[in-house]
C-alpha cells in the first residue's frame, strides 16, 4: 500500500478536488470543448499505440474465416473480458490502483495489475494518471477524453496523439508518485515493457491452444489450426472487444444514461456498458462517490465486479472494501 502524502500522489488527493463546481453544486452547460491545451500541430501521434489498434482491427475479418473460427474461441470474449478486463483493469487499475476502494497484499495487488497490462491498455502508472486527470477535470479542461471535444475523440481519438501536460515527468510525480515509487509498476512503465509483458502473455495463450491442439488432434495441422485459433480469439479478438467495451465508459457513459445524482459532469449510467463492463458503466454512481469499490448503487444496478471483490472479502484475501457514503450520496441524490 503506499502511504506517501504528496501534492496529489494520494487517490484521496486526486479526486477530492471539485475545483469546477459552481457554488450550487451544478453542471456547467454542455458547451462544446477544444481539445486539451497540450495537444497541437506540435504533438506527436503515438505510432507506438496507434498502429497495433489499426493492425489488430484489420485482422478481425481474418478471424471469422473457417480456418481460424470456432464457437468455444468466442467464448473467449466474455470469459477474458471478465478475466482480464473486469478484474485486471476495472477491479485492478481502477477500483485499486486510481481510487484506492480496498486493501490488500501486495502479491493480490501485483496479479490484478499484471491481468490489467495484459488488456493492452497501457501501463497501470500511465492509465491511473490519465483516470485522475479525469476525475479532477472531468468535461472541463484539461479533460483528457471528454465527449464535449467530440465522441470519437472520448472514445478513442486521444488515445493516438500525445497529449504533453500529462507525458511530463512533473504529471507522473504530481499524479501518480505512489505507483512511480513502486518497483513494478516501475519497471513496466521503463520503456516499453508493458508491452513485452503483454507479448509474453499472448505467446503463453498461444502455446496453451497449440498444447490443447496437440492433446486433441494429435497432428501437427492441427495443433497449429487450435493454436492459431486460441491467439486470434483468446488475443486479437479479446483485445478488441475489451478495448471498445472500456473506451466506451469514456464516451458512451458520458453522454448516454441517466443520472442518479447531481455531479459536476455529464457522467451517466450506462446499462449496456454496466452490463458490458461487470459494473465499469454505473458511471454517474462513480462520479458521485469515486472511493468507492461498489458502482451499482441501486437494486438493479448489477456490478460483477464488486460482487467478486465481495466475495474476495468474504474469503479474507481483500479487507476493507470501501462501499457508498450514503450520508454524502444523499445530498447530491436526484430522486424525487
Ligand atoms: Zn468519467
Ligand atoms: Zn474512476
Amino acid at each position: 500500500m503506499q502511504t506517501s502524502s504528496p501534492a496529489y500522489g494520494t487517490p484521496e488527493d486526486a479526486i477530492a478536488k471539485d475545483i469546477h463546481s459552481t457554488e450550487h453544486g451544478e453542471r456547467v452547460g454542455r458547451e462544446r470543448l477544444p481539445k486539451p491545451e497540450k495537444v497541437d500541430g506540435q504533438s506527436r501521434i503515438l505510432w507506438e499505440y496507434m498502429l497495433p489498434v489499426i493492425v489488430f482491427h484489420l485482422l478481425i475479418p481474418l478471424a471469422f474465416l473457417p480456418y481460424f473460427f470456432s464457437w468455444w474461441g468466442v467464448l473467449f470474449l466474455p470469459l477474458g473480458n471478465y478475466i482480464f478486463t473486469s478484474i485486471g483493469i476495472g477491479a485492478g487499475y481502477h477500483r485499486l490502483l486510481t481510487h484506492r476502494g480496498f486493501k490488500c497484499p501486495k502479491w493480490f495487488e501485483y496479479l490484478l495489475a499484471a491481468l490489467g497490462v495484459c488488456s493492452f491498455q497501457d501501463s497501470p502508472a500511465r492509465w491511473v494518471l490519465v483516470h485522475r486527470v479525469h476525475h479532477q477535470h472531468s468535461d472541463h479542461q484539461p479533460d483528457p477524453h471528454t465527449p464535449r471535444v467530440s465522441a470519437f475523440w472520448a472514445h478513442m481519438g486521444w488515445l493516438f496523439i500525445d497529449n504533453r501536460d500529462l507525458s511530463t515527468s512533473a504529471a507522473y510525480e504530481r499524479y501518480v508518485r505512489d505507483l512511480m515509487r513502486d518497483p513494478f509498476y516501475f519497471w513496466l512503465q521503463r520503456g516499453m515493457n508493458w508491452v513485452w509483458f503483454y507479448a509474453a502473455h499472448a505467446v503463453l495463450v498461444f502455446a496453451t491452444g497449440l498444447l490443447v491442439g496437440w492433446l486433441w488432434t494429435g497432428t501437427g495441422a492441427g495443433t497449429l489450426q487450435v493454436g492459431l485459433q486460441w491467439l486470434f480469439w483468446g488475443v486479437i479478438m479479446r483485445t478488441v472487444f475489451t478495448w471498445h467495451v472500456t473506451w466506451g465508459i469514456n464516451s458512451f457513459a458520458h453522454m448516454w444514461g441517466y443520472r442518479n445524482y447531481e455531479t459536476r459532469e455529464d457522467s451517466r449510467n450506462n446499462w449496456l456498458f454496466a452490463l458490458l463492463t461487470n459494473g465499469e458503466g454505473w458511471h454517474n454512481n462513480h462520479h458521485a462517490d469515486p472511493r468507492s469499490a461498489q458502482h451499482g448503487h441501486r437494486w438493479w444496478e448489477v456490478d460483477v465486479t464488486y460482487i467478486t471483490l465481495a466475495v474476495l472479502e468474504k474469503l479474507g484475501v481483500i479487507s476493507d472494501l470501501v462501499r457508498p457514503n450514503t450520508a454524502a450520496l444523499d445530498r447530491k441524490s436526484l430522486a424525487a
